[in-house]
């Protein structure tokens, strides 16, 4: 046979040191004719399919004007996501926990930080209503959620209090957390009416914690990173599960404490069966009649708490955090204890 070698395009300008043309291919499974997908994105290719090849391919052009090809850059750039959002993208997917595709991730400063743009969001400042837009949750509630709701006292939303018995017209935002911080139970939403929003606060709903028994997909999903590695403090490296059986343990001394108990559900992460939650915190009550404010007493005790009041729930409740040191854990337990020997628990 006899070569034709055409090599219009074989100067310095364009070889080794630049090419011409970008053939490139896209790995999505889910894009079959690339130059399709990315003419849907203001990007013109020619299809591969003109070259013979798989309609994958395309060939772009790098010979345009410098600022054609800055907004390519900039255009592929937003089909691709930032680095972050790949991962935190990728992270959901491995884990299971949550749906990520065509969702959009906002990043904030912790999730408290999102609750509040949430909020500001959800709330149009446009609409002509002037009546503030009710917030409310469901006790017992995260101890944070009003003061967090009402600290810009803000004009455009306001906490309305316990969500089960939230009764009044007009929009509203409910806050479902799930699992619930403090007891640790999985949630859904409860106001029973049309025109409410709703805000998924997912913070805890990660294998460590709980079994993840599907792959939820609301509207607004919030995570943060703080409860999902446990960097917050000298977390990483905890495991719940431990934690919580030696806790079980010391409470089964005597009926003085109590703790909720959770279902056994099959987790789609662990692929196990017979998977309990191990929440980072403990919801403990305190059965002794003549105790009525139980962190007040642990408080006596050394045993540091959060108050249920603080969760919209009886003083006989307090949460105790199990994501701290191993040597705070170890003597909370040992405190717990020595209270349970020496005040006559109940057996
Ligand atoms: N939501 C829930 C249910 C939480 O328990 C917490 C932290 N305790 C937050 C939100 C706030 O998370 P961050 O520290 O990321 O602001």
């Amino acid at each position: 046979g006899k070569l034709v070698h055409d090599l219009a395009y074989y100067w310095p300008q364009y070889t080794p040191i630049t090419s011409s043309f970008a053939w490139m291919k896209c790995n999505k499974e889910d894009v079959e004719d690339c130059e399709k997908f990315l003419r849907g994105q203001k990007i013109i290719t020619r299809n591969g399919r003109r070259f013979g090849c798989d309609l994958k391919y395309v060939r772009m052009s790098l010979v345009g004007k410098e600022e054609e090809f800055k907004l390519f850059l900039e255009r592929l750039l937003a089909i691709q996501g930032t680095k972050l959002e790949n991962e935190i993208k990728r992270l959901h997917r491995v884990v299971g926990n949550a749906s990520v595709d065509d969702y959009h991730v906002v990043v904030g400063t912790g999730s408290t930080q999102l609750l509040q743009a949430t909020l500001y969001a959800l709330c149009s400042p446009s609409d002509d209503d002037s009546n503030p837009v009710n917030v409310a949750f469901a006790v017992p509630y995260y101890s944070c959620y009003p003061e967090l709701t009402n600290f810009l006292r803000s004009g455009l939303y306001k906490w309305r209090g316990d969500a089960r018995t939230y009764n009044e017209g007009g929009p509203y935002i409910e806050f479902v957390t799930s699992p619930n911080n403090p007891d640790g139970t999985m949630r859904e939403a409860i106001v029973e009416k049309g025109q409410g929003k709703l805000v998924h606060d997912l913070a805890y709903y990660w294998p460590q914690y709980t079994p993840i028994t599907s792959c939820v997909g609301y509207d607004t999903m919030l995570f943060t990173f703080s409860k999902c590695t446990g960097h917050a403090g000298s977390r990483i490296g905890l495991e719940m599960a431990e934690r919580w059986e030696k806790l079980r343990q010391v409470v089964a001394q005597s009926g003085m404490f109590s703790l909720p108990h959770y279902p056994k559900q099959h987790c789609l992460f662990t692929v196990k069966f017979s998977t309990q939650a191990h929440p980072a915190f403990a919801w403990m009550k305190c059965n002794k009649e003549d105790i009525e404010d139980c962190e007040k007493f642990l408080r006596g005790q050394k045993i540091l708490t959060r108050n249920g009041k603080r969760f919209g729930c009886n003083p006989k409740y307090v949460r105790v955090s199990l994501v701290g040191k191993e040597e705070e854990f170890k003597l909370f337990l040992e405190r717990l204890l020595a209270i349970q020997g020496t005040s006559n628990g109940i057996n």
